[in-house]
């Protein structure tokens, strides 16, 4: 800032013409020479005297509107920039703003304009200036700033900089330079400053220079900073609205945690309570041991600083309410065991299974004796639809448990019974753990469904998992991975179900005490059907004896012909289609019903009249407190539809299985009748054999197992070493496969099948291709054969005798140590079936073929 100016009486003129350069302003120009001679001109100016207008081509006089007041400014730095090839040059003068002058007279010809001028203002410092005018001025200066009006002035001006200093401090951190300033600088001098620092209109800045009293001038600059700090502060405050609308959602959270604190110190607990509170105290009820109890809280103080939005939050919600779910003490409170309250129980719901329920109730006995006692596992193990399920279930009756099914068929993934971690996405605890959520004790009948359907791959083995399920030792504190602590299992009482034992691993096994349950006789069937099924199957159906009746004969019809499987699934199917049927019946007769006389009929003039003239119309009244099986009983009909065969056929379709099915598909040589046992229990297999021309091949179908297929091998070789004793072939025919080839197919094709015990009916099927003579269509046979034909005894007797039963087969071939199984057949099949004993292949032929083995008939017809 200049301490002292001397001015010269006349200057170079450079208009410009929105802007003004205030005295203490600085400004940078810039101007771009039209030429080079221009240039140089312009380079000659010393005190801010480059012309822009000259610059811009233009004559200053015919555009500029010329003010009376200017100020005097100082070149401070001056650059050249590099020349273009145009020729042009740019300019970068910076000037500085000194004091204000009068223009006494302008002269606007030559290549810039000029003024004659004198100094309206000047510092203390510049009363020296041999001008009376300066020296007037300056003594006035001194005087204003005596005038208390001046001051005050100052002192509003101080103030209100000073709040613009401190603003723009914050802000900019720059503010300590222009404090310096304020504290120095004369106030009319800090006010042009000051201004200058502003953007302001082109007007206010011309006042601005106008403004020669240093009174005025103070009072406009205090204007003018006035209003750029209410503009700052406008700023401000939309500045400070938008960052809150950003941190929205933190605000949110704080007054939520505010609130938290508020209700909780006013123990409020109404509905609308927060989320997490409730979650706390679920937790806090759910009993867990201490250790779990304080995971749980870790957890808890995690997600309570958790954002709802954040990633995690959800998963960790979650899990800590299938912690706080989970019944770590809640149990069902264990009655008095009453055995024979259990017996009937169980009488009342099964029909037979005598030895069954006799081991359950040995079970209940012993529990009752020790209840921590860890007994057996029980599993039962039998074809479907033979009442496993429904005896787990009448277990946990009896007990007074809840009871709770978890099915294992098809789980081939060790997470099904662990849980996978928590690191997964999606992971989820295993079927167990979710098993006890939902049924809300940690004392339930657990029936694990199908547990010889589990099977083993490159995801583990589901098995090995079971095992420490079903130990006593290790199912205190079994692991499910997604709990990720420990549960005790040991209240559970567990218990099985399977089709087969076979494909059940041998630890497994070994850790259950398996109870088989065999297919039902046809007459169980009955009994079934008669005491359980009907009755239960018309409930569901909303009828009632009254309504439908189904008779013995054609429950037994039923059996026979729409059914053929050991248990009573189908069965059940079938009347529940009869039901429906017979649902749909009564519901259309029941509007063109007469009602029973105990309703009161009311009439009307009108219905009197309707009535006259023959119309059927009739109210009922039905009397106020009677219940809805009284009103079903008004509206009884007269006679209740009784199910007979044509019903039967029109409900249930053509029979699907008839008595005749083995006399026609073994009408022919070359086919034999198995027994076989599967999945569904026994079943009856028949194989076919025939040959054509070939080459001594034997082609085997209808999906074969290894070893069903090596029994095939073995009955063609037994049969091929036995062509001569056999008497199958003409005495110079050695070779049976002499030409030809063998094809043996077990229908149905799409079954898969294996196992030794076909080996007997292989044989007897070959003989009599070879033989050419049919197999008794009332005999089945099943046992395993050695090469030398022995006959091998095979599993599931019993089963297969039922099923032979079943479909109506009258002979039945048995290896001769399969005997001691029959005394598990029902005396009833067994007295319906001439059981035929086999020791070697040969007793096996001699029963198979009517009038006994086809050699000694050849030897008969050839005598
Ligand atoms: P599984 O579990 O062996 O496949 P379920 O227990 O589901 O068979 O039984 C199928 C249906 O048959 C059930 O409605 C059941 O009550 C009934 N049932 C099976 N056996 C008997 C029986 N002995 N007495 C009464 N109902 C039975």
């Amino acid at each position: 800032m200049a301490e002292s100016v001397e001015l010269p009486g006349r200057l170079a003129i450079l208009p410009f013409r929105n802007k003004v350069l205030l005295p203490g302003a600085f400004i940078r120009i810039r101007c771009t020479s039209q030429s080079s001679e221009s240039g140089e001109r312009s380079s000659n100016v010393q005190v801010s005297t480059s012309d822009a207008h000259k610059v811009d081509g233009k004559n200053p006089s015919e555009v500029i509107h010329w003010h009376n007041r200017g100020v005097a400014a100082r070149a401070l730095h001056l650059s050249r920039g590099v020349e273009k090839p145009s020729g042009r040059v740019t300019y970068i003068v910076v000037l500085e703003g000194l004091c204000r002058f009068n223009i006494e007279e302008l002269n606007t010809r030559g290549p810039y304009c000029t003024a004659k001028i004198s100094p309206l203002e000047m510092t203390k410092s510049g009363y020296f200036l041999i001008s009376i005018f300066y020296l007037l001025t300056c003594l006035e200066m001194e005087q204003v700033e005596q005038d208390p009006d001046f001051v005050t002035l100052s002192r509003q001006f101080k103030a209100i900089a000073m709040e613009l200093i401190s603003i723009l401090e914050q802000k900019q951190k720059t503010g300590g330079r222009i404090k310096v300033l304020l504290e120095t600088l004369p106030f009319h001098k800090l006010a042009d400053i000051f201004v200058a620092s502003f953007e302001i209109s082109f007007e206010e800045q011309l006042c601005m220079l106008d403004s020669v009293d240093p009174k005025v001038r103070l009072s406009k600059a205090t204007e003018l900073v006035d209003r750029h700090l209410q503009s700052i502060r406008v700023a401000e405050k939309i500045t400070q609205k938008v960052e809150g609308q950003l941190s929205k959602s933190q605000k949110e959270y704080l007054l939520r945690q505010q609130m938290r604190a508020i209700k909780e110190e006013l123990g409020d607990n109404d509905d609308d309570e927060d989320d997490l509170a409730s979650l706390e105290r679920k937790m806090q009820n759910a009993g867990m041991p201490s250790n779990i109890w304080k995971h749980a809280q870790r957890e808890l103080r995690r997600l309570k600083k958790m954002q709802p939005q954040q990633p995690g939050y959800n998963s960790s919600r979650v899990y800590l309410d299938l912690l706080a779910d989970l019944p770590w003490q809640k149990a069902s409170e264990e009655q008095e065991l009453d055995l024979k309250a259990a017996k009937d129980h169980l009488d009342c719901d099964h029909y037979g299974l005598v030895k069954i329920k006799q081991r359950i109730i040995e079970y209940l006995a012993v529990r009752k004796l020790k209840p921590d006692a860890r007994g057996p596992v029980l599993c039962f193990v039998g074809p479907p639809g033979v009442g496993k399920t429904s005896l787990a279930s009448s277990i946990a009756a009896a007990l007074g448990r809840k009871f709770i099914r978890i099915s294992l068929g098809g789980v081939k993934d060790e997470a099904d019974i662990r849980g996978h971690r928590r690191t997964y996405i999606g992971s989820m605890p295993g079927r167990l753990i979710d098993g006890l959520k939902r049924v809300g004790v940690c004392n339930p009948v657990m029936l694990l469904d199908e547990i010889d359907k589990t099977g083993s791959d490159v995801r583990g083995d589901p098995a090995s998992a079971l095992l420490e399920v079903l130990d006593p030792e290790q199912n205190k504190s079994f692991n499910d991975h997604y709990l990720n602590v420990p549960f005790d299992l040991s209240k559970v009482i567990f218990v099985a179900t399977a089709n087969r034992m076979q494909p059940i691993p041998p630890p497994l096994l070994d850790r259950m005490e398996v109870i088989e349950l065999p297919g039902y006789t046809a007459e169980e069937k009955l009994r079934i059907a008669m005491q359980h099924l009907i009755p239960r199957v018309l409930d569901q159906h909303g009828l009632s004896s009254a309504f439908l009746q189904i008779p013995e004969d054609m429950v037994k019809l039923v059996i026979q012909r729409y059914t053929r499987e050991a248990g009573v699934r189908n069965l059940e199917r079938n009347l529940a289609a009869l039901a429906r049927a017979a649902a749909v019946r009564v519901a259309e007769r029941e509007q063109a019903v007469s009602v029973s006389k105990d309703v009161h009929k009311i009439t009307s003039p009108l219905l009197d009249n309707r009535l006259a003239e023959g119309a059927e119309m009739e109210m009922e009244v039905i009397p106020m407190g009677v219940n809805s099986h009284e009103i079903s009983n008004a509206f009884r009909i007269a006679s209740p539809l009784v199910v007979d065969e044509a019903m039967l056929e029109k409900i249930l379709g053509p029979p699907r299985f008839d008595d005749q099915e083995a006399a026609d598909r073994v009408a022919t040589p070359g086919v034999s009748v198995g027994l076989v046992w599967t999945a569904f229990g026994g079943e009856v297999q028949f194989v076919e054999a025939t040959s054509v021309v070939g080459n001594g091949e034997l082609h085997l179908t209808g999906q074969l197992g290894d070893v069903i297929k090596e029994s095939a091998q073995i009955a063609l070789t037994w049969v091929r070493a036995r062509v001569e004793d056999l008497k199958l072939a003409a005495a110079e025919e050695t070779d049976l496969l002499q030409g030809k080839d063998i094809h043996i197919h077990f229908p149905a094709g799409a079954v898969p099948k294996d196992g030794p015990s076909a080996g007997v009916t292989l044989v007897t099927a070959l003989v009599s291709l070879f033989s050419q003579k049919n197999v008794r269509a009332d005999t089945a046979m099943t046992g395993e054969m050695t090469l030398r034909g022995l006959v091998l005894p095979v599993g599931g007797v019993k089963d297969k005798v039922l099923a032979a039963h079943r479909y109506g087969i009258k002979r039945v071939i048995l290896p001769e140590r399969n005997l001691k199984d029959l005394v598990e057949v029902p005396a009833d099949v067994l007295s319906s079936l001439e059981i035929l004993v086999a020791k070697r292949m040969e007793d096996v032929l001699e029963h198979a073929f009517d009038g006994g083995c086809p050699w000694r008939q050849h030897q008969h017809s050839k005598l």
